[in-house]
């Protein structure tokens, strides 16, 4: 296992920067999720990790040595592809055991680590079939297993459960967590899908156009988001953002107004509040805020509101599954004051 440093790491394709001065330090032996969405230079990451790909600027470390410039095979990482990876014509337990016998791993020693991470994965009875007689799950299951048979010092997993259906994904979670759990390698998981991340990671690595735009708990990632696109990409449903003027001591907009606790040198600000934060009910920090019923999504287990306030603004209110009002019914709703997020409108940054 070992610490993973990241300094300054900047990426190009040709004319395309894929990172963009990325630094991240991993501790040794968590489990940390990059996040972010489609493009953003997650899997770049990663594989200039693994020495897949060249940097551009920029070093890598584990622990205190330098690996920017060496192979692959020469960094002791591991890498699980959402492909699987596996090799067609081997059979289960040729496919974990290769990696080893290329290494010239005793025969006793082979055996040993094949038994090992057969039971730990719960594929024993499997080892003889080839990956086409597999399910998805147990591929990816194989997959896994070859990655942590030689306890590399890093496991990189890209995307590991999009191929499987929703169902064995939420399994798959929390298998590779407990997994994880009883091996602690250092482990960097990539993942566009932000319920993996908060339920998996130590920590998220939240990724926009190259850069890491937050890194830290899934608590402090969900209470605090640094920036707008934090805020607007981590929960579900999105985070309601409402622009209000900043007069006299006050923020004022869609009939809402609220006493400032302290100066604000903005003209305007961004108000954010989650779906889960605005009630039906009457609370001690709840502000009244009238509003329009216009769509009520019945999910089940929770009901989600659009509600149009003040000038047309829409917002989302999510209210447990047993309520639902009627389309065009006007009530009022309670926004908890203590669950405001502030932001500045240029330059998109957290305002406490
Ligand atoms: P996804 O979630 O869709 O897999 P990602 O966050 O993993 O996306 P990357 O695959 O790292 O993103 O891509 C980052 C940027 O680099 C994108 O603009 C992508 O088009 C570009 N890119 C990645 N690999 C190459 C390549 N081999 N050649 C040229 N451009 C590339």
């Amino acid at each position: 296992m070992a610490k993973v440093v990241v300094e300054n790491l900047s990426k190009y394709f040709d004319r395309v920067k894929a990172l963009d001065g990325v630094d991240i330090t991993i501790e040794d032996g968590a489990f940390v999720v990059l996040l972010g969405p489609s493009g953003c230079g997650k899997t770049t990451l990663l594989r200039c990790i693994a020495g897949l790909e060249k940097v551009t600027s920029g070093r890598i470390f584990f622990d205190d040595v330098e690996v920017t410039t060496l192979q692959p095979k020469d960094r002791n990482v591991s890498m699980v592809f959402q492909s699987y990876a596996l090799w067609p014509h081997m059979k289960v337990k040729d496919n974990i055991t290769y990696p080893m016998k290329l290494k010239k791993i005793s025969k006793k020693e082979i055996e040993k680590r094949l038994n090992w991470v057969a039971s730990l994965l719960d594929i024993s009875q499997l080892l003889n079939r080839y990956p086409a007689q597999l399910s998805g799950g147990q591929r990816q299951r194989i997959a896994v297993a070859r990655a942590i048979v030689l306890t590399p010092k890093v496991l990189l997993m890209d995307e590991p459960l999009s191929n499987l259906d929703a169902l064995l994904r939420v399994k798959m979670r929390s298998e590779l967590k407990k997994l994880h759990e009883e091996v602690k390698v250092t482990t960097i998981y990539v993942t566009h899908d932000q319920t993996e991340a908060m339920t998996m990671g130590d920590k998220i690595a939240v990724m926009n156009a190259g850069k890491i735009v937050q890194y830290g708990t899934p608590d402090e990632i969900y209470l605090k988001p640094k920036t707008l696109f934090v805020a607007g990409f981590v929960g579900s449903p999105q985070m309601n953002f409402l622009k209000m003027r900043v007069e006299n001591g006050k923020l004022s907009g869609y009939g809402i107004e609220i006493v400032l606790q302290k100066n604000l040198a903005l003209k305007e600000i961004i108000l954010g509040i989650r779906p889960e934060h605005i009630t039906l009910e009457k609370t001690k920090h709840g502000l009244p805020v009238k509003g329009t019923v216009y769509f009520v999504e019945k999910l089940m287990s929770e009901t989600i509101l659009h509600l149009s306030i003040g000038d047309n603004k829409h917002v989302v209110v999510k209210i447990p599954y047993n309520i639902s009002p009627k389309e065009g019914e006007e009530l009022t709703v309670y926004f908890d004051a203590t669950k405001f997020h502030f932001f500045d409108p240029l330059t998109e940054e957290r305002v406490e």
